[in-house]
């Protein structure tokens, strides 16, 4: 581990689902130095239980931010807000989900592709 006047080729912003592929991948090489940084701490061994998930979010795990006021809007909220919860822990928000698995939609992916083609 480096501390003092350290260089890296990568570094990375973020060790949530993203940013740990990322340097994962990156670390294949072994020439690379990657740094991983991330802002909350390493979570809690709960969180392998998926049904748990809902007990993290508003906690230090969560950035606990909340929607814009939505002014039509009254099941469920609370001054015309709701919770949107992100995880703020190595592992990011796949700390606090849900782990179900979401296969991407062909239609989304066909359209993102006709957006931007080649
Ligand atoms: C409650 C909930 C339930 C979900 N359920 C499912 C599910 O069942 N199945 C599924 O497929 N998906 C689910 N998702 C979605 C899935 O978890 C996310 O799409 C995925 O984790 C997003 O990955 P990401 O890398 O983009 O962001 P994140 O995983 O959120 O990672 C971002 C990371 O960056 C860190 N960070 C932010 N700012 C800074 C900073 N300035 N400095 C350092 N670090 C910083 C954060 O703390 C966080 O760790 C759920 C999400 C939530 C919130």
């Amino acid at each position: 581990m480096c501390l003092e006047n350290c260089e890296y080729d990568f570094i990375i912003i973020g060790g949530g689902s993203a940013g740990g592929v990322v340097a994962n991948r990156l670390s294949e090489n072994p020439k690379w130095k990657i740094l991983l940084l991330e802002d909350g701490d390493t979570g809690d061994g709960l969180m392998n239980i998926p049904t748990l998930a809902f007990a993290f979010q508003g906690t230090r795990f969560d950035w606990q931010y909340r929607t814009e006021k939505q002014p039509d809007m009254s099941l469920g909220i609370e001054e015309n807000q709701m919770p949107y919860p992100r995880g703020r822990v190595l592992g990011g928000s796949s700390g606090i989900n849900y782990m179900m698995y979401v296969r991407g939609s062909k239609d989304d992916f066909n359209k993102w592709g006709e957006k931007n083609p080649g």
